[in-house]
């Protein structure tokens, strides 16, 4: 049976590793290092790679990973990925080398021009590879697309599954929270969250994978149509908002620079 393991990089980046027997797919590789000591650890063949997004805390570690370990490298075909050999679009179906792993690609640009996700079922529940696109709690920031691109790539991975185990590139879960509160202060359940994430903090365990029903109920960004985090938008802004992309938008300016 397929598992999904965290391997931690850099300050706070997760490079996913989903494994089934002696094989490997490595998801958003930003540092090769833990990935190759991993790898000989757990006496693992690599089976393929997956980026995300161009940057370089995600696909850093490609070149000198495949260098160690030839395998093949999925990615944005919208974007420069180190050795893409197959480059995806939204609707794409791929199925990884050897291994009973079948992913649908998500378009889902915002954060960068051509980010994808990796959508599919590993074990027993669906899993979501959305490297900076959806957080626990947040989302990334938008650096190449538009607040309404971001919206709705998010509420695209916001239509799936509640079940769906959300898997992101970093471990940003507190300070999303906190955010999140100042958003939302009534919140009993965002309170209850905070409670959980910091308790799984302080064993210094990961606060992920979250699901996509939790994100649906506690996201601040996910929630910004809701006439409670619409109010405190408005609040924010100081004027009315006239829609949940404005919404979301001031949500999104609004966390950058909260401290
Ligand atoms: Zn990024
Ligand atoms: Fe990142």
């Amino acid at each position: 049976m397929s598992t999904i393991i965290p391997i931690p990089a850099f300050a706070d980046n997760y490079i996913w590793v989903v494994r089934d027997g002696t094989r490997a797919a490595v998801v958003d590789p930003g540092d090769a290092r833990p990935v190759l000591d991993y790898l000989a650890r757990e006496g693992l063949t690599l089976a393929a790679v997956l980026a995300t997004h161009h940057h370089q805390d995600h696909v850093g570690g490609i070149e000198a990973l495949v260098a160690r370990h030839p395998a093949p490298v999925y990615g944005p075909a919208r974007e420069t990925i180190p050795k893409l050999a197959h480059p995806l679009r939204g609707g794409d179906a791929i199925t990884i080398p050897g291994m009973p792993l079948d992913l649908r690609i998500l378009d889902i640009p915002g954060h960068t021009a051509g980010h994808i996700a990796y959508v599919g079922d590993v074990g027993s529940a669906p899993a979501l590879f959305c490297g900076d696109t959806l957080f626990a709690a947040g989302c990334g920031r938008i650096f190449e697309g538009t607040p309404a691109q971001m919206w709705a790539s998010l509420a695209k991975l916001a239509a799936l599954a509640g079940e769906t185990r959300v898997y992101c590139g970093h471990e940003y879960t507190l300070a999303n929270l906190r955010f999140a509160l100042a958003v939302e202060p009534d919140r009993a359940s965002l309170w209850d969250r905070q409670a959980a994430a910091e308790a799984t903090r302080h064993r210094d365990e990961p606060t992920l994978p979250s699901t996509i029903a939790l994100e649906r109920a506690t996201n601040p960004f996910l929630r910004a149509g809701h006439p409670v985090v619409r109010a405190a938008a408005a609040a924010h802004a100081g004027h009315p908002i006239v829609d949940e992309v404005e919404s979301f938008a001031v949500l999104r300016a609004w966390k950058n620079e909260f401290r």
